[in-house]
């Protein structure tokens, strides 16, 4: 399988490449050159799979020249066996209609664990024998800091340097990643938002003084590594659910556009899926740019939800380039307008080929009243994120034939203040994160400067 960039101006890569690489040299994303097709009998075949062996089935025609089918699989085998439950993405039955798909047995709590536990594997697979060292850099919400140190802490050849918006994440999700003191992770806490921080990340990759002395890489989900591992539960709970002789609806909770952006390859790949409902927070340009076609920058609003306070959704690139006719200088006008204007608008007819998604905005008290009734009606202590998919699932309007899955994207105690506010419960951590708030921390603070942020990675890197 050969990647193309969205902005259709950087050389293909294989897939071995595309996952060091991160973002393409000219600004873009990589995408698969086709979608693989599974035929209705291919998926009906996959129904007795375990997980693993179902995640090297979904995954192998994305790794084709990079990655024998055993090879994948052994990776898949040691990335998700750190997950806490046998079924690694269970599913969970709220009423006849409603479902919980747990994406957060993973060791950090929160679905980012899926995708990069495996990122971990496939770095360390293409590195072994090479000469390179990696430097992966990175900005976090909160979660995929966490899951990516957990992902390469004390891994040879690799560091990681990782930027948070400082007092805008959860201390659950500081302490999994500032708590780390393996010599190859350097934390650095950000004036700013998570935004700003993902801009300065970006700036790096396009920055020759650094890129000449770095190589550099990205486990953000610019990093098409990641979306592909998330397309596999989304087989995964469609196959449970009467796949593919019966579709499904999948609710997901969104931010930067990954994790949907996996269920539209899945659906293109050919799972029966009836849609996908993006679900945002207040902050929501996604669902303003689905429903009426606005796509305009505004300020980040800090929620409960902090993975989410997101604006900028770089995934949402990879949609416009798919829907556009796969054209990247196309793709490349509208995407420097945007960074020049702040704002870009879905023409009726664009807007009319996505209609595949629909969309919905949940503010603080739903949140708080969808974790309610989870408790209350189902028994069900869900975290805010997963609230505002289920939120937006409860209200969507889907033919009552079709089974919605909401995606649970982070367990409860990862953000147990909102949770007791809402439910009156305190979620307790589960032993497998440890005395998390005995352990000493460690982490840089700085200005939300970019000189200043490369300054400091460029002097602290191992040459
Ligand atoms: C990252 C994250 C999201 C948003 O996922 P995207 O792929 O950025 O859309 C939602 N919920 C949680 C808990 C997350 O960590």
């Amino acid at each position: 399988m050969q990647y193309i960039s969205t902005r259709g101006n950087a050389s293909n890569l294989d897939f071995a490449g595309v996952t060091l690489a991160g973002l393409a040299s000219d600004g873009g994303l990589y995408v698969p050159q086709k979608w693989p097709q599974f035929a209705a009998d291919d998926i009906a075949a996959m129904r007795h799979l375990s997980y693993v062996d179902l995640a090297a089935k979904v995954m192998l025609p994305f790794v084709g020249g990079s990655l024998t089918e055993d090879e994948l699989r052994d990776l898949c085998t040691a990335a998700y066996s750190n997950f806490s439950h046998d079924a690694v993405t269970p599913l969970v039955q709220l009423n006849e209609q409603h479902w919980l798909l747990e994406l957060f047995h993973g060791p950090t709590l929160a679905f980012k664990d899926v995708a990069l536990q495996l990122l971990g594997q496939l770095f360390e697979r293409f590195l072994t024998g090479s000469e390179e060292n990696l430097t992966i850099i990175g900005a976090t919400s909160g979660d995929t800091g966490s899951a990516a140190i957990d992902a390469v802490a004390g891994r040879e050849k690799i560091e990681i340097f990782m930027l948070h918006p400082k007092g805008r994440i959860s201390e659950v999700q500081r302490r999994q990643m500032t708590t780390i003191l393996a010599p190859n992770v350097h934390n650095i806490a950000i004036d700013g938002s998570f935004d700003e921080a993902q801009a300065f990340v970006k700036a790096m990759f396009g920055d020759a003084d650094v890129t000449a002395k770095l190589n550099l890489s990205a486990v953000n989900s610019i990093n098409w590594a990641r979306l592909m591992a998330q397309v596999v539960y989304y087989f995964w709970a469609g196959l449970r659910l009467g796949a593919p002789e019966r579709p499904v609806a999948f609710s997901v909770p969104t931010g930067n556009f990954g994790d949907v952006f996996a269920g539209y390859v899945a659906a293109r790949m050919g799972l029966p899926i009836e849609r996908l409902i993006v679900a945002t927070n207040v902050n929501d340009i996604l669902h303003r740019a689905l429903s009426r076609g606005d796509y305009s920058l505004t300020e980040v609003t800090p929620t409960d939800a902090p993975s989410m306070d997101i604006q900028v959704s770089s995934n949402f690139e990879r949609l416009l380039f798919d829907l556009e006719g796969r054209d990247g200088s196309t793709t490349a006008a509208r995407m420097k307008w945007f960074e020049q204007m702040g704002k870009m608008v879905l023409s009726s007819d664009l807007r009319k080929k996505a209609a595949f998604f629909s969309s919905m905005r949940t503010d603080a008290d739903e949140m708080a009243g969808a974790m309610r009734w989870a408790y209350e009606h189902c028994g069900e202590v869900i975290d805010p994120h997963t609230s505002v998919a289920l939120h937006a699932a409860l209200h969507a309007e889907t033919p009552a034939d079709i089974p919605v899955v909401s995606l649970a994207t982070a367990h409860p105690s990862k953000f147990r203040d909102a949770v007791e506010q809402a439910t009156g419960v305190r979620p307790t951590l589960p032993a497998r994160v440890g005395n998390l708030f005995d352990r000493k921390e460690r982490f840089e603070s700085l200005p939300g400067e970019y000189a200043a942020i490369r300054d400091h990675i460029l002097s602290t890197a191992a040459p």
